[in-house]
């Protein structure tokens, strides 16, 4: 606190001080950013290189073979200098033209953005809207693309895991429901990749678009794309308006292990220390880690009394929504989490807004953090009024990871 003329008493500051916890190590558990591992941070300050030159060569074909790795595709995989929602509008304008139609199926905030992307660039957008906290119901997919006998529809577009709700769609599901119909299949996996299991070539994913501050644990401001084979033929005939999003055109650099523009050199280094972790761990033990933090915070949660958005058979590995119980505002208990225990926690997102609060478990996250965690919520819930077992929630996870082995 700051008094008249910036002058701060003593006393306050002597105040204000006690209590508190050591404000330099913060619990980031927002769904995005994430923390990053010390070894990326370092990886971050390396002097810059001629990104025409043969360090970024190497560069470059270490980090495109380790992300291909994640995206389990041999598609090529462009990186563009961006957040996210780059990603998302390059997989509007590389692939959809002006007037072109496409079916967007929504269960909540990132699904509703892609739709407005697409209708920001001339497209005819149809959504498809699901209850929030739900998953896609495949079968209106296919009901809708058996109606369309004239094949209007160009693209179909999902998100892999909704982040406003904590909810992930089985994209196998989708795929099918798609069948012989020619549409692309577009799909957002920012929060997904590197969480939950994505088999690109396998399901037969036409563009998949992520971004770095997730599970990939490095700061935000990188976007990534995948392009399979009949999603190329698309782009060399889609007329919509692109300069910095051309992936024909990062393609072609891409032979030359370059870019079209200045790659933003700093996070291309710490991606390149962050896959090297992500593969060390091996990818489907990184999965099974995101499952148990999953698991461990739903049984704590559901310990302490409180209800959960997304049921068990479609919840995320990535985060948990939560709702806040009677009586204690969400952003409320948001705040004392902040303000007394430097836990971070996100909030609920448009009609979710202080209705929901959601516990981030994803990147460079621990089991053991999941129980500081909600050793944390306990106690915030004590400060909010509301009246728990101290303890309680920490036992259901500890014995959810024990269970597990
Ligand atoms: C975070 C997120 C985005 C957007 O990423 P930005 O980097 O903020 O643009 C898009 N989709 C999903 C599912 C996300 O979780």
């Amino acid at each position: 606190m700051v008094g008249v003329w910036g002058y701060q008493p003593r006393w306050i500051t002597f105040l204000e001080g006690r209590n508190k916890v050591f404000q330099e190590k913060q619990y980031l558990h927002l769904p995005g950013p994430t923390p990053v591992p010390p070894r990326v941070l370092r990886a971050l300050s390396e002097p810059m290189i001629n990104h025409r030159g043969p360090e970024f060569k190497e560069l470059f074909e270490e980090i495109t073979v380790g992300v291909q790795k994640t995206f389990k595709t041999q598609n090529k995989v462009l990186i563009f200098p961006a957040a996210g929602t780059g990603g998302m509008e390059a997989a509007i304008v590389n692939f959809i033209s002006p007037g072109e139609k496409v079916l967007v199926a929504s269960i909540g905030v990132f699904g509703n953005r892609f739709a407005e992307i697409a209708g920001r660039f001339g497209v005819q957008v149809e959504k498809i809207e699901f209850e929030w906290g739900t998953a896609i119901g495949a079968e209106q997919i296919a009901t809708r693309l058996q109606a369309d006998r004239d094949k209007e529809i160009k693209a179909v577009i999902v998100t892999h895991n909704e982040t406003s709700t904590g909810v992930t769609n089985d994209l196998v599901a989708v795929r099918q429901a798609i069948g012989n119909h020619p549409s692309l299949l577009i799909v957002d996996a920012v929060s997904s990749m590197g969480a939950v299991d994505l088999r690109t070539d396998e399901w037969d994913l036409d563009v998949v678009v992520t971004g770095a501050q997730k599970a990939y644990m490095i700061p935000p401001g990188l976007a990534f794309v995948s392009v399979s084979a009949r999603a190329w033929e698309v782009a060399a005939k889609c007329t919509n308006y692109k300069y910095y999003w051309d992936l024909v055109s990062a393609q072609k650099y891409s032979e030359k292990s370059q870019t079209p523009y200045t790659p933003a050199l700093p996070q291309l280094t710490g991606l390149r220390e962050s896959l090297k972790m992500i593969h060390a761990e091996g990818l489907e033990q990184t999965f099974r880690r995101h499952a148990l933090m999953r698991d461990m915070t739903r049984a704590a949660m559901r310990a302490l009394g409180l209800s959960l958005l997304a049921p068990d058979e479609v919840a995320s590995p990535a985060l948990t929504a939560v709702f806040a119980p009677e009586g204690l505002e969400a952003n409320r208990l948001r705040k004392i989490a902040r303000e007394k225990y430097n836990v971070i926690l996100a909030g609920g997102q448009q009609k979710l807004d202080n209705r929901i609060f959601r516990v981030g478990h994803l990147g460079w996250v621990q089991p053991l953090d999941i129980i500081a965690v909600v050793a944390a919520i306990e106690m915030v819930l004590l400060d909010g009024g509301y009246q728990i077992e101290l303890g309680s929630g920490v036992r259901a996870a500890q014995k959810v990871w024990l269970d597990r082995g």
